[in-house]
């Protein structure tokens, strides 16, 4: 009865979790197990979770000095207790505890004063302890709990702190000093007995080579190993993202640190090389396209330079997109058929409720394919394919596909979603340029499937010019990769995003204040950084499935359906249409319209609009002028549409500018609006109007008497 008693008391006598109001340090790791960051515990001590291993160096050491039979003992040394005991008689007062490795854990763990009913009571809990855990877990529990001095706890942080390396890269010699060390651990500060402690550590030392763990030679090393001086900053790689991880925990992440470091060190040089010409920030993100994971994350470069913000993680600050979502629309409208890959876009003005989208270089090219217009990254024919597409329908797409910042109105942006009218992280957007690569490759989730739809769209985008900027003797090995840039209006935001079947690189450039620097362009920028990391991993290779330069493969026949399609429009090839080439194009495209500008008699017409701007980039474009086809076609206002006349800065109404494309260069045409003749135009058939609010009627007449009429209103809230 009593035993039983006694039994069950034993049993209860120890709290099922030590150590349990302990807080750790945040542990972020490498996919390797390599220190990425830490962050000091919430009661400020540099304090890292347990591990289940303790290094052999360290273990052997620490053994050998504090409990040599601790891997025989249940817990509690009666040798050890008597000799103590003797010992302390013969000195009068206390020099030895004779407490195990396993007391001591239990001590730790209570924080109690040094009593002898304490001892009692930790020597009993101590026998509960051994019957709970094995004889590693016991010195894991010591070596991760263990003072060092100051607010140094645990072998771990110990190890970084003092010798600016891992425990288990541990010498002998620095093994043996943290083995001694939490016996007193603040004889390591200046003048506080660093020679005491030096001779411990080589007394120590020698007992390790008498018991035949050190031989002389290492015994002699290890002996004229100095101390540790002031204790070391710990790594801090990935700064941003490892405050993206568990507070108070370790956490084995996907990055590589060996292509970490390197990644640092080109976007830390790109960043000071920059700022010479007031870039301030720089962010970059390189993904692994098997996973979807992360690889290397620069939130911030350069933190070393003193300047503000750059805490600031901008890799996940929402930014002006500027063209960079482009790719997700062609891509979306040739998964829908609404374009084949090269169908030509209009390329002319156009104003939609006050919006007029402008090229870059300013210029109209009149009709531009489709892949031609993604590769030139121009603008005004992405507004036409948005406004083919939908912008609400848009937004969803990219929502889907992992922007998480788009949480406005479709109303409120509008077709400007297209030109950076959108926010986007770099975060969000390079995992959305991965996640169409994994759809293709791994056939993952995501809104854009259709093989057909990638691979043109990678295709397209292995066009884009590569920037002059950058030494392609450097990164000659980078054969071919589906790139895109993106300029925020005022040159505020500079983005560069590229992939490859392995990876997906996204690069940001410009101020986290917001500050625009004429210049600051994405291929000129981002891009040449971009080149640079692809060039990095085309040398280190660190998740790589694919042979150097390799490309995406073909999509299978099955994957979509091969059609002729007109050489000259880029749409299914027309019974008058000549020349065609075969395209493996997505199922829908079956459905989309033959070629409208191939005549009977094999010549190649474009509306007159189109053509107006179209041969002036195209001196051989001579269509023959027949009275059959029309040869007049108003650019402003399209039929129908509803204006807002601008107002100036004092608040009067401007006029609008009405513009007419004639086929024959030398027409003269007759202008009427609602039956009152107007004037005449040669050559450019432009007026400037101011019509009244409300409907009109817009009539031309050229000298051979065609009409063309167009109905428009005035808004009434003209702005
Ligand atoms: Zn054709």
């Amino acid at each position: 009865m009593t035993a039983g008693v006694l039994l069950l008391g034993w049993l209860c006598c120890l709290p099922r979790t030590l150590f349990r109001d302990v807080s750790y340090s945040t542990v972020v790791e490498d996919r390797d197990g390599n220190l990425l960051g830490a962050r000091i515990a919430a009661d400020g001590q540099w304090r890292f979770p347990p591990r289940d291993t303790v290094p052999e160096k360290f273990a052997t050491a620490l053994i050998q000095f504090e409990d040599r039979w601790f891997r025989w003992h249940p817990g509690v040394n009666p040798v050890a207790i008597v000799r103590a005991l003797a010992g302390n008689l013969k000195a009068g007062h206390v020099t030895s505890g004779g407490s195990t490795l396993t007391m001591q854990v239990i001590r730790m763990s209570r924080g109690k004063e040094r009593t002898l009913w304490q001892k009692a009571v930790e020597a009993v809990q101590a026998t509960r302890l051994e019957a709970r855990c094995s004889k590693d877990k016991i010195l894991s529990l010591y070596a991760a709990h263990a003072p060092f001095g100051g607010n140094v706890v645990g072998l771990e942080a110990a190890a970084w702190r003092y010798f600016g390396r891992p425990a288990d890269d541990l010498s002998w010699g620095e093994a043996a000093t943290l083995a001694v060390l939490p016996n007193a651990p603040s004889s390591l500060h200046p003048g506080k007995g660093r020679e005491q402690l030096l001779a411990k550590r080589n007394r120590l030392l020698d007992k390790l080579q008498q018991r035949g763990y050190l031989d002389s030679l290492d015994h002699a090393l290890a002996c004229g190993e100095p101390l540790p001086d002031a204790p070391k900053a710990l790594p801090s790689h990935a700064a941003q993202w490892v405050e993206t991880q568990p507070k108070g925990q370790r956490s084995r992440t996907s990055i590589s640190l060996p292509l970490q470091e390197q990644v640092e060190a080109v976007a830390s040089r790109w960043s000071r090389e920059l700022s010479l010409t007031g870039i301030g920030d720089l962010c970059a993100v390189v993904l692994d396209n098997r996973t979807g994971s992360v690889l290397a994350y620069v939130g911030n470069a350069d933190p070393e330079r003193d300047r503000p913000g750059r805490q600031v993680d901008i890799a996940r600050s929402p930014r002006s997109t500027g063209s960079i979502l482009k790719p997700f629309l062609y891509c979306a409208l040739l998964q829908e058929g609404q374009i084949l890959p090269n169908t030509l876009l209009p390329d002319i003005p156009v104003n939609i409720g006050g919006f007029s989208p402008q090229n870059f270089d300013l210029q109209f090219y009149g009709a531009v394919p489709a892949a031609n217009a993604l590769a030139r990254s121009l603008n005004v024919p992405a507004v036409h394919m948005l406004r083919r597409y939908g912008v609400p329908k848009f937004q969803h797409l990219l929502q889907q596909a992992g922007l998480t910042t788009l949480t406005r109105s479709p109303a409120d942006y509008g077709l400007s979603l297209i030109l950076g009218g959108g926010e986007g992280t770099l975060w969000d957007i390079t995992h959305a340029y991965c996640g169409l690569a994994r759809s293709y490759l791994y056939d993952t989730d995501g809104p854009l499937q259709d093989k057909a739809a990638l691979w043109h769209t990678f295709e397209a985008l292995s066009e884009v010019n590569r920037p002059d900027e950058i030494d392609w003797h450097l990164v000659r090995s980078v054969r071919k990769v589906a790139w895109k840039t993106g300029t925020s209006y005022g040159f505020r935001d500079a983005w560069a995003v590229g992939v490859t079947p392995d990876y997906t690189v996204g690069v940001w450039v410009g101020n986290a204040g917001g500050a625009g620097v004429p210049g600051l362009t994405g291929a000129r920028t981002a891009g040449p950084v971009l080149f640079e990391l692809f060039g990095l991993l085309s040398i280190r290779k660190v998740a790589s499935d694919y042979a150097d330069g390799a490309w995406f493969a073909e999509p299978l026949p099955t994957d979509g359906i091969r059609a002729e399609v007109c050489a000259v429009s880029g749409h299914l090839k027309g019974l008058n249409c000549a020349e065609a080439d075969t395209l493996l194009l997505s199922k829908a495209a079956l459905e989309s319209d033959p070629c409208p500008y191939h005549q009977p008699d094999g010549s190649f017409l474009l509306p007159p609009a189109m053509e107006w701007y179209f041969r002036q980039h195209h001196p051989e474009y001579h269509p023959p002028v027949r009275g059959e086809q029309a040869v007049m076609e108003f650019i402003y206002p399209e039929p129908g549409s509803t204006l807002w006349l601008p107002r100036q800065l004092d608040g009067q109404v401007k006029g609008a500018v009405f513009q007419l494309a004639h086929r024959d260069p030398s027409a003269t045409v007759f202008w009427h609006m609602d039956g009152q003749y107007l004037g005449q135009t040669r050559y450019l058939h432009q007026m400037s109007l101011q019509p009244g609010t409300g409907d009109h009627a817009l009539t031309v007449v050229d000298t051979e008497g065609r009409t063309l009429s167009v109905r428009f209103r005035i808004a009434e809230e003209s702005r």
